[in-house]
């Protein structure tokens, strides 16, 4: 297995066709995963905002007033509005902005970068980012694409890449029933693979201004093995983000 960066992107602008910049510099093979960072399909997209495109209500002045007393810095109420805007659930709102998105995905703010953003203030993910995979899929040779995100994690310091979108591909490795080295049944194991692509090519893609957010993966096979295109938890199902509903920051 292989990755690289796809090389001499220029800055995207919206309206840039990302599959077509793409194909035009690589030699794509069908089997490749092309790895796309989120910011360039948001810019693409025509993701970016000022914050004054954000009147804040009251509720944002008054999570944005918290913040602001806990942290000892200043919070824009417009940046707070903007998270909620993107947001169908505020699972924490002290002493950061932890959000559900619309398409299921849980991050800090609304996963609204405030970095690599010229001619905004802000740039918002993708609304809905397995609907752009697929359409860069449309228009690429590659038959697989993930669209990533770099994002925190609890438990952990330091944050990594992370699957928000995908195409041509599931979601996970469904390894229950095959067997280990002692022939024991594998009973829980789901691979997600789309996130350790997606970590591999953010270590590749990098953080600052290397001006590399596509990354392709070559000689990497899914196997033979059942796929789940479970991605985000539901609601029901996940006991950590239930447990954070009752829980209150009152440090
Ligand atoms: P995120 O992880 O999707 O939030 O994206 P980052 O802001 O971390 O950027 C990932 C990579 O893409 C870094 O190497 C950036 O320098 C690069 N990058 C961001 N925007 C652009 C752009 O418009 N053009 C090019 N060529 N590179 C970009
Ligand atoms: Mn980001
Ligand atoms: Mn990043």
């Amino acid at each position: 297995m292989e990755l690289f960066a796809v090389p001499d992107l220029p800055e995207i602008r919206e309206g840039d066709d990302l599959a077509a910049m793409i194909d035009d510099r690589v030699d794509l093979r069908d089997d490749d995963v092309v790895c796309v960072a989120s910011t360039v399909v948001s810019k693409a997209e025509g993701r970016t905002f000022d914050l004054d495109d954000f009147p804040p209500s009251p509720r944002a002045r008054e999570v944005a007033a918290r913040l602001a007393g806990i942290t000892g810095e200043e919070k824009d109420p417009r940046f707070a509005q903007a998270v909620l805007e993107e947001s169908t659930e505020l699972v924490m709102e002290a002493p950061f902005l932890l959000t559900a998105t619309r398409f299921g995905h849980v991050g800090v703010n609304a996963g609204i970068d405030r970095s690599n953003v010229p001619g905004g203030d802000l740039l918002l993910l993708p609304e809905r980012p397995t609907e752009s995979a697929e359409r860069i899929r449309a228009g690429l040779p590659a038959d697989r694409v993930v669209v990533t995100d770099t994002c925190g994690r609890p438990f952990r310091h330091g944050q990594r890449g992370v699957a928000i979108g995908w195409a041509g591909l599931p979601a996970s490795r469904d390894w229950r029933g095959e067997r280990d080295r002692d022939g024991r049944e594998l009973g829980v194991t789901v691979q997600n693979v789309i996130d350790e692509l997606a970590s591999a090519a953010n270590l590749v893609a990098g953080e600052g201004a290397g001006g590399t957010p596509v990354v392709v993966v070559r000689g990497w096979a899914f196997g033979d093995h059942a796929g789940s295109n479970e991605h985000f938890r539901e609601v029901e199902g996940d006991f950590v983000r239930q447990a954070l509903r009752e829980w209150r920051f009152d440090g």
